[in-house]
Parts: C-alpha cells; sequence; structure tokens
C-alpha cells in the first residue's frame, strides 16, 4: 500500500501503485518529477505528478502533459521566451522603421532639415546627384551617421553603406 499524507492540493501518495508508471526523477525540459502524486479525480484522467521545476517552483503536471511537452516549467520557460521575443520585436522594430513610407518620409525630411545637402559628394568632392547614405545602417537620427555622397561612391562603399534610403529623383531637387 503506498502511503497518504495531505497537502493543500489533497491526498498525495509517496509512491504509485503497479499500474501507475513510475516518473519519479525523470526530467522533462526544467522540470523534474518528484515523488509525490495525486490520482486524477475525474474517471479515466490522468495522474498529476509534483515537479520541480528548474527555478525552484513546485507545480503538479499530468504524464501526458510532460511526455508531450506541453508542460514544459512552472511557466518561468513560457515567460522567459515572451520576454526574448518582446525583446526581438523591438529591435525589429527600431531597425525596420525605414521599411514603411511614413518612416521613410519621416527621416527624409528629418536628415533634410539637419544636415544640410552640399552641392558636393562627401567624398569624391565631385559635383553630382547626391544621396543621403546611412554609414552604420541603423537608421538613428544621428547626422553623423549619415553621409551625402553621389552614386559611384555609394556604390563603391560596399558593406556598411549598402542603404540609398534618400533618392533626389524622389524629392526633386
Ligand atoms: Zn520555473
Ligand atoms: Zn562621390
Amino acid at each position: 500500500m503506498p502511503t497518504l499524507h495531505d497537502t493543500p492540493e489533497g491526498t498525495t501518495h509517496s509512491f504509485p501503485p503497479l499500474r501507475i508508471k513510475n516518473m519519479c526523477g525523470e526530467k522533462y525540459h526544467y522540470l523534474t518529477v518528484l515523488s509525490d502524486w495525486l490520482p486524477s479525480v475525474r474517471k479515466g484522467g490522468s495522474t498529476r505528478w509534483l515537479c520541480e521545476c528548474r527555478c525552484g517552483n513546485k507545480i503538479y503536471a499530468t504524464r501526458d502533459h510532460l511526455i508531450q511537452g506541453n508542460t514544459k516549467s512552472c511557466g518561468c520557460f513560457k515567460k522567459k521566451i515572451k520576454s526574448e521575443q518582446m525583446k526581438k520585436n523591438i529591435g525589429s522594430k527600431n531597425h525596420n522603421w525605414t521599411g514603411d513610407d511614413a518612416s521613410y518620409g519621416a527621416i527624409h525630411l528629418w536628415i533634410h532639415r539637419h544636415k544640410r545637402k552640399p552641392k558636393k559628394c562627401q567624398m569624391c568632392n565631385k559635383r553630382a546627384r547626391l544621396d543621403a547614405a546611412n554609414i552604420s545602417g541603423k537608421y538613428e537620427r544621428d547626422i553623423h551617421d549619415f553621409l551625402w555622397l553621389c552614386r559611384k561612391c555609394h556604390m563603391k562603399s560596399d558593406g556598411r553603406l549598402k542603404s540609398l534610403i534618400i533618392r533626389n529623383k524622389q524629392y526633386g531637387k
């Protein structure tokens, strides 16, 4: 007979009867199955196992959820993924803001306001049609991160100076 003791969750058993596979000590992602388990309340339901998460929290999870990977942690794993995704989203927002037209126009206006367009290319000093070239590729509102370059210099300075973000043709002058 398994030994019984009471917890806030109900009666737990320190080891399961033979008909239930003993999962004690098995590891699923962040969780390690402890010896305590709860019998299912519903008929045909799954036994819930007490698991200790890597972070120290203890939760009950069913065998199915553990094996299928539905339950990977006490919830801290999902939180971690979520916060990483949020960080990514914020990062990509910053990075892509030249991608949509509104932002494209916004930085165009901004650069014209803050960095006067010279008559000559800032690299070769030749008179030509000039594009504002972003140096770092970050498209931050930093005038030092932009140069007015002729098409030739712009193409030559491959790598970091990739983007022709402002085209004279498009805005006249
Ligand atoms: Zn956890
Ligand atoms: Zn040039």
